[in-house]
């Protein structure tokens, strides 16, 4: 029998976090007050996060002691285990190696909890009450839904309104974990009803959502505020992944020439590639990191690096990163967590680095990919995985064309269980080709009067 299953076990959850900003050799920009312009300091961010939050937000200290609360928590679903995917491997016909992590086993059934469940404790910790949130597909909700009512604080999600009518199941996830779910733009906020003069039929967007979830946050004393991707302390929380990823790898006596994932933000990117990319910068190696993205949404592609708003109306600290511009408002794709404008300040310094590279594929090829991998290994991934798996296939088939025995590992950071509208649609054949035109993006760009760094 071939073995496929890499386990480990509760004791080798890691102690640490890895912040990868210590090792980066060019260390991200600050971010710039969204009135003044100038560099904002922690204090800035107090109204909206915990101060242990902030305090990770800035740190440049490689390595931080996860509380024993929060691994207590996590071994109700980690270690994860890691699979390798005999199957699509035979299915593809190739000499490569594929290996995949595997997220969809958490309660929510995506990597969203690994830091949902952190950043939930530094609230609870401090006092906090309640916390707003956005989510796209609902993965984000969810996962929040199950952290906050695991340590008892109330939770208000905003739901982007397409999201909100292809997945009532989600919404109803959420419900069971004791979360208030709105569909965005709602008129329960200033940003939500200027958006909704403006366009009553707005299928909304992540920008929007976070607009809305930070003005009540920015009102009320006892409302923090919560972000599943982007944020240098939610990357950090995702690296638990990675550093159990690598231990499997080497379990397994392997050793990746490349890893891939999807990328809407960057956080499961940055949970599983960061422990690897430290080898590179510590130790010389040349892994090669592969963020995977719709090109619908292509902003590590064919956006631009400069300072730009996380949200829709220009309420967060502007950020220097890849962007197509905050009033981009992506097709409605079914990868709904992928359908951000903008990207995590360290990813996005380090693929202006070179360290990293990314990819874009269109929204047909990636469901081919997603039944193809389902048929071969019997998880179906969620619509935002599909991107890694597309580019996981574009990778194999390319050392099979080069008659190379390299190995690829994915990360499988979610499944499909809750998204079969969008294999629904696929199956029926309504899904098309998307590709953004470069003038849509130039349009978006041109909007911008934001600052361009250096
Ligand atoms: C949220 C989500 C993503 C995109 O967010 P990142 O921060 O880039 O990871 C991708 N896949 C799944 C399953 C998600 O839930």
């Amino acid at each position: 029998m071939k073995s496929r299953k890499i386990t480990l076990s509760e004791k080798e959850i890691p102690n640490h976090w890895y912040n990868i900003v210590a090792d980066m050799p060019n260390k991200p920009l600050p971010p710039l007050h969204p009135g003044t312009k100038e560099p904002i300091g922690p204090e800035a961010l107090a109204p909206l996060f915990p101060m242990e939050l902030i305090m990770q937000e800035v740190s440049a200290e490689k390595w931080i002691e996860i509380p024993e609360e929060v691994r207590d928590v996590y071994t109700m679903w980690r270690p994860t285990p890691m699979f390798r995917a005999h199957g699509l491997e035979k299915a593809l016909d190739t000499p490569a190696k594929i290996y995949y992590k595997y997220e969809g086993v958490s309660p929510s059934g995506s990597h969203k909890p690994n830091t949902a469940v952190a950043q939930a404790y530094y609230n609870m910790k401090e006092g906090v009450k309640r916390i707003t949130t956005e989510t796209g597909a609902g993965q984000w909700g969810s996962a929040l839904s199950f952290a906050c009512n695991h340590f008892g604080i109330e939770c208000e999600v905003y739901m982007v309104k397409i999201s909100y009518h292809h997945k009532p199941y989600r919404k109803l996830m959420m419900n069971t974990w004791g979360a208030n779910v709105y569909a965005s733009p709602s008129d329960r906020t200033e940003a939500g009803r200027k958006i909704l003069a403006s366009d009553p039929d707005s299928p909304g967007s992540l920008g929007i959502a976070i607009s809305e979830a930070v003005e009540l946050a920015a009102q009320d004393p006892d409302t923090k505020y919560s972000l599943g991707s982007v944020l240098n302390h939610v990357l950090l929380h995702q690296t638990v992944l990675g550093q159990e990823a690598l231990a499997q790898m080497e379990k397994a006596g392997d050793m990746p020439d490349v890893v891939v994932a999807p990328f809407g933000g960057g956080s499961n990117f940055a949970g599983i590639a960061f422990p690897f990319l430290r080898l590179n910068l510590e130790e010389g190696r040349s892994i090669r990191c592969v963020a995977s993205e719709p090109a619908s949404c292509p902003k590590l592609t064919r956006g631009v690096f400069r300072y730009d708003f996380g949200d829709t109306v220009g309420m967060t600290p502007l950020l220097p990163m890849y962007t197509l511009g905050h009033n981009f408002v992506p097709a409605p794709i079914h990868a709904g967590g992928l359908r951000y404008h903008g990207a995590g300040v360290v990813v996005s310094q380090l693929l202006k680095d070179n360290l990293i590279e990314a990819v874009s594929h269109d929204n047909l090829e990636v469901f081919d990919a997603g039944v193809q991998f389902a048929r071969a290994e019997g998880i179906i991934p969620a619509p935002e995985a599909t991107h890694a798996v597309a580019t996981v296939i574009q990778e194999a088939n390319r050392c099979k064309l080069e008659g190379k025995s390299e190995t690829i590992l994915l990360n499988l950071c979610g499944h499909g269980n809750f998204d079969m509208k969008a294999y629904e649609d696929y199956f029926a054949g309504n899904l098309v080709k998307h590709e953004v035109t470069s003038e849509e993006i130039e349009a978006s760009l041109a909007e911008l009067d934001t600052p361009i760094p250096g």
